[in-house]
C-alpha cells in the first residue's frame, strides 16, 4: 500500500509514519515528490492489511492510504510519477537525453578494446560496453576474459572518460563486478535469478536488467522490484528481444514495451538491436524503430573486424555500419522528442486510489 502525506508534511509527521511501518516489520520507501511525499509499505503485508490502513490513515500528516493496483510498487509509476533520472559520471541517462552504449560483445584483448572504444567514444556512443563472463550457450565456446577482460575496461574508461557497463552472471562476481565497472548488466538468462538480482540491489551502482527472452513485462518488473526493494532505484530497463516463434531473426524486438514500461514505470528503457535480431544489417532500423517509439537509449555491439570476432561476430557492426547507425538516430531521436511528450504525461499523471 501507499501512504500519501499531506502537502507540506513535516519530517516528523513522515518519521512518524515511517516509524509504525518498521515497528510492523515491514519497510517504508520513500518518494519525495515535487507536491508531496508518498510512502510505499513494502514487505508481507497479509492479514494485517485492514487493520493497518485504519491505523495508518489516523496517523498524523496522512492524507490517504491507497491499495497498489500492481504487484509491483517501487518500480511503479504510481509510486513514482517522476521519471528516474541516471548519472553515472558525466552521462545522464533518462533524461530526455539520447544515450548509446556500445563496444564489443566480449572484450577479446586490450587492443581490440581500445580500437572499438577509441572509435565509438569519438562516433556517438556515451557509454562503453563489453563483456568479460559471458553467459554462453555451449561450454566450449569462449567464456571472456574474466577479471582481466574488466582490467581493460577500468583503461578503457581511462581512456575514454566514459562509463562502462558490463554483465555479472553470478552473486559471488558481484563484488568484482562492481569494483570495476559503472554499470553492471543482468543478463536475459539471468533475468529471474532472484539471488543476483538482491546482490545487486545491494549495491551502490546502476544496474542494466535485460528482460528475460521468455520473461512477460509483468514478470520483468517484478525482477526489476527485487532490485529496487534491496534499496537501488537506479535500474534501467533493457529490451533485447524475446524469443516468439519467428526463427529469422535471433529473437524478436518487442518495440509495444518501450511505451508499455514508460506508462507502467518510471525506469529509463533502452533497446538491444544486436542481441534482438542477430543481423548486422538489421540493427540500424530497429534502432531508429527504438528510438522512434521512445526509448531512452540503445546498446549496441561494434567490433573493428567482426568476422573475427570471438562472439556475436554477425551482429556486430563495423565502425561504419556504427556511424551510419548514429547518424539516423541522431536524426530520428531529434524528431520524436517532443512527440512522446503527451505519453509521457499522460503516464505520469498520479494513479486514482483504489485498485
Ligand atoms: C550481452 O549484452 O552481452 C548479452 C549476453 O546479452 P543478452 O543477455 O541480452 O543475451
Ligand atoms: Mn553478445
Amino acid at each position: 500500500m501507499f501512504v500519501v502525506m499531506r502537502t507540506g508534511a513535516s519530517e516528523a509527521e513522515v518519521n512518524g509514519v515511517k516509524g509504525l511501518i518498521l515497528a510492523e516489520g515491514l519497510t517504508p520507501f520513500e518518494n519525495a515528490g515535487e507536491d508531496r511525499t508518498v510512502i510505499a509499505v513494502v514487505g508481507e503485508i497479509g492479514k494485517r492489511r485492514e487493520q493497518l490502513r485504519v491505523r495508518l490513515e489516523a496517523t498524523a500528516g496522512v492524507t490517504a492510504v491507497t491499495a497498489i493496483s500492481k504487484a509491483y510498487k517501487l518500480v511503479s509509476r504510481e509510486f513514482h510519477p517522476e521519471n528516474t533520472v541516471i548519472r553515472v559520471l558525466d552521462t545522464v541517462v533518462g533524461d530526455g537525453s539520447l544515450s548509446v552504449m556500445a563496444g564489443p560483445c566480449s572484450v577479446e584483448s586490450r587492443d581490440q578494446l581500445f580500437e572499438t572504444v577509441d572509435h565509438v567514444s569519438t562516433h556517438g556512443a556515451t557509454i562503453i560496453r563489453g563483456g568479460a563472463f559471458k553467459p554462453r550457450t555451449s561450454p566450449y565456446s569462449f567464456q571472456g576474459l574474466g577479471v582481466e577482460g574488466l582490467r581493460y575496461l577500468a583503461e578503457a574508461r581511462q581512456r575514454t572518460g566514459m562509463p562502462i557497463i558490463t554483465e555479472v552472471m553470478d552473486t559471488s562476481q558481484v563484488d568484482i563486478v562492481a569494483q570495476y565497472a559503472d554499470i553492471l548488466q543482468i543478463g536475459t538468462r539471468n533475468m529471474q535469478n532472484f539471488s543476483l538480482l538482491l546482490a545487486c540491489g545491494r549495491i551502490g551502482k546502476p544496474v542494466m536488467l535485460k528482460r528475460g527472452f521468455s520473461g512477460t513485462i509483468d514478470e520483468w518488473l517484478m525482477a526489476a522490484e527485487y532490485i529496487a526493494s534491496a534499496g537501488n532505484p537506479n535500474i534501467i530497463m533493457c529490451e533485447r528481444g524475446i524469443r516468439t516463434f519467428e526463427t529469422a531473426t535471433r529473437n524478436t524486438l518487442d518495440l509495444s514495451a518501450v511505451p508499455l514500461l514508460h506508462h507502467l514505470t518510471h525506469l529509463p528503457v533502452v533497446v538491444d538491436p544486436s542481441h534482438a535480431t542477430g543481423k548486422r544489417w538489421l540493427v540500424k532500423p530497429l534502432a531508429i524503430g527504438g528510438v522512434a517509439v521512445g526509448a531512452d537509449g540503445v546498446m549496441v555491439e561494434v567490433h573493428p573486424r567482426p568476422e573475427e570476432a570471438l562472439s556475436d561476430g554477425e551482429q556486430s557492426l563495423t565502425f561504419d555500419l556504427f556511424d551510419q547507425m548514429m547518424t539516423a538516430i541522431t536524426a530520428v531521436h531529434g524528431h520524436v522528442r517532443d512527440l512522446h511528450g503527451d505519453l509521457l504525461a499522460s503516464a505520469s499523471a498520479p494513479a486514482k486510489a483504489g485498485g
